[in-house]
C-alpha cells in the first residue's frame, strides 16, 4: 500500500534548501538565474528550472519502474529513528514511489482541467505533443508552455511534501539518510 503523504504548504523551505544547493540541480544555460538556481535580483527565490530538474528526476524514475519486469519487485526493510526509539517497517518501495507519483500529481493538477488532461495523456499516456494538440485543440507553442507549467508546479510540490518528499529519489527508496543535523549518510541496515 502506497504512503499517504500529507501536502503542507511550504513555498520557501529554507532549512531544506540550505541543506540541498539549489545550483547543484540549475541549468548552467538559464537565462533566469545564469545556473545559481536562484532568480537574479530576487533573494532566495528558487529558479524555475531548478523546479524543472527535480520534475525530471521523479518522473524519469517513475518511468524506469514502469519499464521494469513486475517480478523484479522486492519487500525492502527501512529503519526509523535511533538508539532505543528504533523501528522498523517493510514496504514495497517502487510501488510506493510510483503510486505516490500519480497521485501526487493528480491531486496537485486537480482544478485545472486542461494540465490533468495532459499530465495524463504526454506524461502517463506518452502521447507526443501532435496527439496531445489534436486532443485537446490546442496549437504547438501553448501545449509547450502548459507541459512547462505543470514541471515546475510539480516539482515544486514533489520536493517541498511532507512527510515523504518525492526527491531526492535515493532519499525517499532510503539509499540515503539524514540525520538531525541535516547530514546526510549511507543507509546501513
Ligand atoms: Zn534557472
Amino acid at each position: 500500500m502506497a504512503a499517504c503523504p500529507i501536502w503542507r504548504k511550504s513555498p520557501e523551505p529554507a532549512y531544506e534548501w540550505e541543506r540541498v544547493a539549489p545550483f547543484i540541480l540549475a541549468n548552467p544555460k538559464c537565462a533566469h538565474c545564469m545556473g545559481t538556481g536562484r532568480f537574479r535580483g530576487r533573494g532566495k527565490q528558487v529558479c524555475y528550472c531548478v523546479w524543472y530538474s527535480i520534475f525530471r528526476a521523479c518522473f524519469n524514475k517513475w518511468l524506469c519502474i514502469q519499464r521494469e519486469p513486475r517480478t523484479l519487485s522486492t519487500v525492502s526493510l527501512d529503519r526509523f529513528g535511533e538508539g532505543r526509539s528504533r523501528c522498523f517497517t517493510y514496504g514495497r518501495k517502487r510501488e510506493e514511489y510510483s503510486a505516490d507519483f500519480v497521485l501526487v500529481s493528480r491531486r496537485t493538477l486537480f482544478d485545472n482541467p486542461l494540465r490533468s488532461a495532459i499530465f495524463e495523456l504526454h506524461f502517463l499516456g506518452g502521447a507526443g505533443w501532435r496527439e496531445c494538440c489534436r486532443a485537446l485543440r490546442m496549437d504547438r507553442g501553448s501545449f509547450y508552455h502548459e507541459v512547462y507549467r505543470i514541471e515546475v508546479q510539480l516539482g515544486k510540490v514533489f520536493r517541498t511534501l511532507r512527510p515523504y518528499a518525492l526527491h531526492p529519489v535515493e532519499e525517499y527508496f532510503g539509499l540515503r539518510r539524514v540525520d538531525s543535523a541535516g547530514k546526510a549518510f549511507r543507509k546501513e541496515l
